[in-house]
């Protein structure tokens, strides 16, 4: 489904981001994974030595516009298009109101939000250019819930789909589409870090019965990503098992 096409997927090195790389390497993409740290980068490369030729590294600082603007540069000049990138990197946190602090606010809204701005940009200024693109972000169930503690990331996903409705307007024009997933409870690490009684409880309140795999995360981001969602923008597609809260 995507044959020939060049996706970049950033916090790609585990969890949901590394799904959809696989994903995306199955169906014929050339994926660079872009990281937070080299070591967890090349980790994650060694374990896809079956698509090398296809596959690249990149761990540049998400919210530094010019390091990233150098590495998607790199990308092209490597593959000779960047046709998706799947904005996944996140950090959450379920700390109270009155412990939470400005330091760590300022950490979810960087990587959250201002790295989904960054990249974007950088993304969008060679799409533009090659006459079009996807660009994917990850919201999340809470981003319409909110959630009863860790006010930050909530409030980082909902400034999410403000992003994912407003460039997808504002990029239309130059045949951008830009999309956004919004994951319910998948486990990944991000969940590994919850008490298992809590997980349980979640589970059992969701009406599918399970929690989401990475998997269900990564087939949503293949759909958006080809062709069969030519004709989809502006839209954030909840993968949640019809979970309420
Ligand atoms: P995870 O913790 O397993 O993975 C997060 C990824 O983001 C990692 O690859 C990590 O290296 C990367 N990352 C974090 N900070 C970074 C930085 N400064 N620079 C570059 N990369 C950075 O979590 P996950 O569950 O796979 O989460 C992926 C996305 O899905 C996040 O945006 C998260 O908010 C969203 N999400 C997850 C769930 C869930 O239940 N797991 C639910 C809804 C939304």
């Amino acid at each position: 489904m995507l044959k020939g096409k060049t996706a970049i997927v950033t916090g790609g090195t585990r969890g949901i981001g590394f799904a959809i790389v696989k994903k995306y390497l199955e169906n014929g993409a050339n994926v660079v994974l872009a990281g937070s740290r080299q070591e967890s980068v090349e980790k994650a490369l060694k374990q896809l030595s079956a698509y090398e030729g296809r596959i690249m590294g990149i761990w540049p600082d998400l919210c530094d516009p010019e390091a990233v603007a150098r590495d998607f540069a790199a990308v092209k000049e490597r593959f000779g298009r960047v046709d998706i990138l799947a904005n996944n990197a996140g950090v959450s946190s379920r700390t109270s109101l009155y412990e939470y602090t400005l330091e760590e606010f300022s950490k979810i809204m960087e990587i959250n939000v201002k790295a989904v701005f960054v990249c974007s940009q950088a993304a969008a200024r060679i799409m533009k250019e090659q006459g079009g693109g996807v660009i994917i972000n990850t919201s999340s169930m809470v981003g319409e819930y909110g959630q009863p503690s860790g006010c930050g990331y909530p409030a980082s996903k909902f400034a999410v789909n403000g992003l994912t409705k407003s460039l997808a307007r504002e990029l239309a024009k130059d045949q951008i589409r830009v999309n956004a997933v919004a994951p319910g409870v998948t486990r990944t690490d991000m969940v590994a870090a919850l008490p298992q009684e809590m997980v349980d409880r979640i589970s059992a309140g969701i009406p599918l019965g399970r929690m989401g795999e990475p998997l269900d995360i990564a087939n949503a981001y293949l759909y958006l990503a080809s062709d069969l969602a030519s004709y989809v923008t502006g839209i954030t597609l909840r993968v949640d098992g019809a979970a309420m809260t």
